[in-house]
């Protein structure tokens, strides 16, 4: 297991970060206004680039990943992202650039991949895996499916372990403790930095987490395990939309069996490569110019980023309420429990709610996100956690105050 020194500092630097990128984007915004017109030509001429895609094959050289009885991780992933990158540059050459973080078996350090992807100017970082559990777990011959995960809260016990499973790779650098001593995911102060990147390019990551999911299920045949968050270190690294995809399980001899085919590694790249479409379909136009022509055609992916959305509300009898707007206060601050978010607002009758009749929602960021409490103490929170996440495994504990969420609570501290 990774040691992680818990660094103040580091997070100040985020912040930092955060603030300089705010003030970089008024100063571009002030910059644009200002050439708008006498060099507006000029700027249509510039926004025409290739959109660019970089490709992470997970693992490499002495660092085999996981393994399975007869094959290992940094094989399997290597094939899927050379299939997938074929199959990208052929098809949308004229307005895709692909960047490969390798394109054999060497090992390169996580930085070096962030590093590979930032340089790049990258529009998109997609990071390819393969799972496993711990040798001594009972399920290991038969757990399967697929995650796709964005940077975020672990908020479960499974999404940490696969962190620290993907992150434990920087223990196979030379002078890991120097390089990533600023990072530790399990902080309170990684929480607040977290908190801080939930912009639009977290929205877009998470879309396209749900379509690469989505096709891993329909096209590849994967069991659904579903988008997830977690402290993943080559995500917060990396500053453009970025995933994590945990293709399957090798350590399931049955699974191993589909992943190490050609046949199944097609799949799966094409999976990816369908998602992949979709996105550049919704977005590829802002960079490109122009529509990029994809084989999948048009259908783009529903974009709830950064807007309250305006789908029609469900029938009064079945709309749920919001957060009271007097709940909670800085002296006595409530605590909710956190089960679910959407871009359309779900009705008391939603099966994505399983049955939870005193749900209240929350807007942030034009999502609704789905609560039940209040609880007065973060014991009862937790307790109720607890029970929640028998139905919403990645449910957590949200703290409002004056009806608003205000941060969460470190279910990790018991
Ligand atoms: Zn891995």
């Amino acid at each position: 297991m990774p040691v992680f020194v818990l660094n103040v500092k580091g997070f100040h630097k985020i912040y930092h970060l955060f603030e300089a990128w705010t003030a970089s984007v008024l100063a571009c915004l002030l910059l644009t206004f200002a050439t708008s017109g006498a060099f507006g030509a000029a700027k249509d001429e510039a926004a025409r680039r290739k959109f660019t895609v970089t490709l992470d094959a997970g693992h490499g050289g002495h660092d085999t990943g996981a393994t399975g009885v007869s094959s290992n991780e940094k094989t399997i992933t290597l094939a899927v992202v050379k299939k997938l990158g074929e199959m990208i540059e052929k098809d949308l050459s004229d307005d895709v650039k692909v960047v490969y973080t390798r394109d054999g078996d060497y090992f390169v350090t996580l930085q070096g991949r962030a590093q590979i992807a930032n340089d790049a100017g990258s529009d998109l970082f997609i990071s390819v895996h393969i799972n496993s559990v711990a040798k001594t777990s009972k399920n290991r011959n038969t757990v399967e499916g697929c995650q796709v995960y964005t940077l975020g809260l672990h908020k479960t016990a499974e999404n940490l372990n696969v962190a620290k499973r993907e992150n434990s790779v920087m223990e196979l650098e030379d002078d890991h403790t120097t390089r990533y001593s600023n990072f530790d995911p399990d902080s309170q102060e990684s929480d607040i930095a977290f908190e801080l990147f939930q912009n639009k390019r977290l929205d877009q990551s998470i879309e396209f987490a749900d379509a690469v999911h989505n096709e891993l299920v329909n096209t590849a045949g994967r069991q659904p395990r579903g988008v997830r968050q977690a402290g993943f270190w080559v995500l917060w690294a990396t500053s453009m939309p970025a995933v994590l995809v945990e293709l399957d399980f090798i350590c399931n001899p049955e699974v191993e069996k589909f992943l190490k085919t050609d046949k199944g590694q097609q799949q799966m790249a094409t999976a990816i490569y369908n998602a992949f479409c979709s996105y550049v379909n919704t977005y590829g136009k802002d960079i490109t110019g122009h529509n990029v022509a994809t084989r999948k055609g048009g259908k783009g992916i529903s974009s709830a980023a950064g807007s309250v959305p305006s789908a029609p509300p469900p029938p009064a009898k079945d709309r749920l309420k919001a957060i009271p707007e007097g709940e909670g206060s800085y002296r006595k601050p409530y605590y909710r429990v956190q089960i679910a978010a959407s871009s359309k607002p779900y009705s008391r009758r939603s099966p994505e709610l399983k049955g939870y009749s005193d749900v209240e929602y929350y807007l942030d960021n034009g999502l609704y996100k789905y609560t039940v409490g209040p609880y007065s103490s973060p014991k009862k929170a937790r307790k109720a956690l607890e029970k929640a996440q028998k139905d919403f495994p990645d449910a957590f504990v949200v703290i409002i105050v004056d009806g608003k969420r205000t941060g969460m609570l470190n279910t990790h501290e018991k």
